[in-house]
């Protein structure tokens, strides 16, 4: 039987590769977008189907997460089979300024979803957006036995949509599971995460269009692993028998600095010539340090990721190149290819 899934935030990164996956294994995607003035939805025009499009498996519908009716009637229509939390107000620095619509958005919606499913009495299973950020200030390697210490709205909002989703599991039955994923970027990523703000200045230095590039702290270490490699972990967690969470990570250990100086090697461009310093991009308060150890997905997932953070800025390097190439030359151009 032809499978269904629903995606909150299929206009992300990760909502984005998700529904090319999983149009490819033969599911009927339904998405769900937040209404905007303009167009948002860049990230999947090149798999969009028109209403009228006879047997289309993919479809969109307009909600929110901050709007619990509409998720219950949503999946009381759709009756989906799968349902992929992605949607999230997802940065982290942006959390400080907007804490209460993180909260509501971020830690509320996966909240609201698991209500609608209990409610609805829906049969379906739960894939949970959880993040590497609800470790916060516990130092790595960490697994999925270490313990949480936020260090943002963003990762007090995650925590809550983790214990959420476990508590739903283990109180009603559902079938919930937590990723635990760790930074994962592509040339999808939003454009003021710090890898993608990197790669996109590189292409425009590279171009004359651009001198210097501020950013604030270059001392965080993060794990950053390929996106198109994170959702199949998502897709592989639903698909086992017993419900249970999972670390998604490289193990690979880079600073900003390190990415900085991949991503400028990559054109050809040495960072330290034009990389300045404003602290405007700081955070109250930081996660120095995120490592994953991804043993138990490897294991039990057979899941391992093949793309590291040098290989990473190259890709990401080349896309944002290209794209500001087409930019110039006033061709249309997708994000990626
Ligand atoms: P993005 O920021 O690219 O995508 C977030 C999605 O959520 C977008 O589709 C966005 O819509 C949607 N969204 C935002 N607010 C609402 C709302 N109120 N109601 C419904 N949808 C909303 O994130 P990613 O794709 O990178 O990440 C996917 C998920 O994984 C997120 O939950 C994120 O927090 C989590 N995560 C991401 C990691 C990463 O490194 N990328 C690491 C760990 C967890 P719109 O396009 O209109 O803005
Ligand atoms: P995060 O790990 O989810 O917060 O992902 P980001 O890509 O937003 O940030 C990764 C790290 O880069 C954090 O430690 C930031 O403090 C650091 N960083 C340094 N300069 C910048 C910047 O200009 N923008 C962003 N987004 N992060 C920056």
């Amino acid at each position: 039987m032809p499978r269904t899934a629903v995606i909150t935030g299929i206009t992300g990164q990760d909502g984005s590769y998700l529904a090319e996956l999983l149009l490819d294994k033969g599911y009927t995607v339904h998405g769900l977008m937040r209404r905007s003035s303009s167009f948002n939805t860049e990230r999947i025009d090149h798999i969009y189907q028109d209403p009228h499009t006879p047997g289309r498996r993919l479809v969109l519908h307009h909600a929110d997460l901050s709007d619990g009716v509409a998720l219950v009637n949503l999946l009381r229509d759709v009756r989906p089979d799968e349902v992929y939390n992605l949607g999230a107000q997802s940065h982290v620095r942006v959390s400080f300024d907007a804490p209460l619509y993180t909260g509501d958005v971020t830690g509320l919606g996966a909240l609201r979803l698991l209500e609608a499913i209990r409610a609805g009495g829906v049969e379906t299973r739960l894939y949970q957006a959880s993040s590497s950020e609800m470790f916060g200030s516990t130092p790595p390697p960490q697994n999925e036995t270490t313990p949480f210490h936020p260090r943002s709205p963003y990762g007090c909002a995650k925590v809550m949509a983790y214990w959420a989703t476990v508590n739903y599991r283990e109180a009603y039955g559902i079938h919930a599971v937590n990723g635990i994923l760790f930074n994962h970027e592509s040339p999808r990523r939003g454009e003021t995460f710090v890898t993608r703000k990197i790669t996109r200045a590189v292409a425009r230095i590279r171009a004359g269009l651009q001198e210097h590039l501020y950013l604030g702290n270059l001392d965080a270490v993060r794990d950053w692993g390929y996106a198109p490699e994170y959702v199949e972990a998502m897709w592989r967690m639903l698909q086992r028998d017993e419900p249970d969470d999972y670390v998604v990570a490289t193990g690979v250990a880079a600073t900003v600095r390190d990415f900085l100086t991949a991503a400028f090697g990559a054109a050809g461009l040495d960072w330290e010539r034009h990389v300045r310093f404003d602290p405007k991009y700081e955070r109250p308060t930081e996660v120095d340090a995120l490592i994953g150890d991804a043993s138990k997905a490897r294991k039990l997932l057979d899941w391992a990721p093949k793309v590291h953070y040098g290989e990473l800025a190259r890709i990401m390097v080349e896309a944002d190149v290209a794209q500001l190439e087409a930019e110039l030359s006033g061709r249309r151009v997708r994000v990626d290819r």
